[in-house]
């Protein structure tokens, strides 16, 4: 093939792949743009593959446009659906808040649309398999391995594996650790308690599902403070006075900052939600000015109090799940987990409520784990393995996906920019943060694609 022509692969087909790859399209003159997935559906990666209703959109519809040029294109795609079942979309004083089912039928519509034209159909392919190994050439490029054993010769590739998370798992087993697999609802006993470790949206989603599926309760849900997500509210625009998140400062002094805002918005009328949204367009360049010990201690310290703030419930949630708590059904508590022991019929745990100093004994028939993603380097992914070994990435200082620089270049073992690698999404939190949301991820996927596209212009 001649070498100029050679496509670029993009790995991962969630939000953030399939949006990079339809901007390619555009960007990189005739070539052929290659999507590789793994899993059963193309477009809706791990957060629009349920098929449960009661899961909603934690974003309003109205900023869930896949693209930053067309805010109403979502809003134009569900008015042209006509009658749409009215638990799939919930009209709030807050705004409208959509199932994920809904939302990743509109993301299907965005793989098939390229597909429909001449161009697009000779031009956008897609590859159902897992990549298992990218082999640098030394001409230049790489030849893609796929777990079927096929080999493609690709120019360039972009890492837009999304969300790390564990293997599923294959039944429905008594310690479940992916909490995005639906069959955490199967073979449940009524009377017997199932636990969740963490208490974010997830653990929401989670504990709603259980309730639809008939599951009686009672559910636990542990976190180590035992802070759960807060709910969206009518919130106007707010012009941060106080808090300058570009500002040389330590943390603590933009902690205080910060909250002299909230302070002032509060003496306006204005909720603290308003401060945090206002917080959103910087939050990622305010990140990549902390140093990394900095960056640490805001993980350490107080990441589990931004999370609350900052990835909020859509109202329906928030109104279903309080009133599980009130109802006795779920429990979110503060406390360690100290000790889990997988039996046959059962898992044991012995967690410290905490403040009390005590050891409690639980029988749990199911535990779900809700926390996050695993470290990019425990995970066991074998893309990820062996671009490791091959020096091509590195993990980020603190775990959380891999190093990319300020054009999404992948950051290699020597720490340069790995040449024709890039990644966009979740995977490179470490390094930008406020990346893993589609209104952030659809700025960033127009970016790495004038990034390649650039790059494609000016080989050298
Ligand atoms: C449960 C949940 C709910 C969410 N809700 C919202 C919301 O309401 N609003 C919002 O803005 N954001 C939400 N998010 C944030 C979400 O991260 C982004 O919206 C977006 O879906 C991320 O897309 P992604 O493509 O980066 O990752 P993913 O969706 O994780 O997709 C990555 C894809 O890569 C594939 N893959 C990985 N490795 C390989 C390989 N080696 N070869 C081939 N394929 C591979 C995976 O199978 C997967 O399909 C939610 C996230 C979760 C987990």
């Amino acid at each position: 093939m001649n070498d100029d022509m050679r496509p670029i692969a993009v790995i991962g087909a969630g939000f953030s792949g399939t949006m990079t790859a339809r901007h390619l399209l555009d960007r990189v003159g005739g070539r052929r743009i290659l999507l590789c997935e793994r899993g059963p559906t193309f477009a809706r990666g791990a957060a629009y593959s349920t098929d449960d209703p009661v899961h909603l959109l934690n974003v309003r519809a109205e900023n869930m446009s896949a693209f930053s040029a067309e805010p109403n294109h979502f809003a134009a795609w569900l008015e042209g659906l006509g009658d749409i079942p009215p638990r799939h979309v919930h009209r709030t004083p807050v705004g409208t808040f959509v199932s994920r089912v809904l939302y990743g039928r509109y993301l299907t519509s965005l793989v098939q649309e390229p597909l429909s034209t001449r161009d697009g159909a000779a031009r956008f392919r897609i590859v159902p398999d897992e990549v298992v190994r990218l082999e640098k050439r030394p001409a230049g490029g790489y030849i893609l391995h796929l777990a079927c054993g096929r080999t493609h010769e690709i120019a360039g590739a972009v890492l837009a594996l999304g969300n790390l998370a564990e293997r599923a798992d294959e039944t429905p087993s008594r310690l479940v650790r992916d909490p995005w697999s639906a069959r955490f609802t199967e073979g449940l006993e009524p009377g017997r308690p199932v636990v969740i470790v963490g208490t974010g949206l997830t653990m929401v989603d989670i504990a709603l599902s259980l309730s639809a599926s008939g599951f009686p309760g009672p559910v636990l849900a542990i976190s180590r403070r035992g802070l759960v997500p807060g709910a969206h509210v009518p919130a106007g625009p707010w012009k941060l006075a106080q808090f300058d998140p570009l500002a040389e400062a330590p943390l603590s002094r933009m902690l205080h900052a910060m909250r002299r805002d909230v302070r002032a918005a509060a003496e306006a009328g204005a909720p603290w939600q308003s401060v945090i949204d206002a917080m959103r367009p910087v939050t990622s360049a305010a990140w990549q000015r902390l140093s990394v010990s900095e960056q640490a201690r805001f993980l350490r310290h107080l990441r589990p109090w931004w999370d609350v703030h900052r990835h909020r419930m859509a109202p329906p949630v928030d109104s279903r799940f309080r009133q599980l708590v009130a109802e006795g059904y779920l429990t979110a508590a503060a406390g360690r987990i100290a000790a889990m022991d997988v039996l046959e019929d059962g898992v044991a745990i012995d967690w410290q409520p905490r403040g009390t100093g005590r050891t409690e004994r639980l029988a749990a028939q199911r535990v779900i784990l809700a926390t996050g993603s695993p470290p990019a380097a425990s995970c066991g992914d074998p893309l990820l393995t062996s671009l490791e070994e091959a020096g091509l990435i590195r993990s980020d200082p603190h775990g959380l996906g891999i190093e990319a620089d300020g054009a999404f270049q992948a950051i290699g073992r020597n720490g340069a920019p790995s040449e024709a690698l890039w990644a966009v999404g979740p995977i490179v939190r470490g390094s930008l943060w406020e990346c893993s949301a589609v209104p952030d991820i659809r700025r960033d996927a127009e970016r790495v694609a004038d990034s390649i596209g650039a790059r494609l212009a000016s080989p050298s």
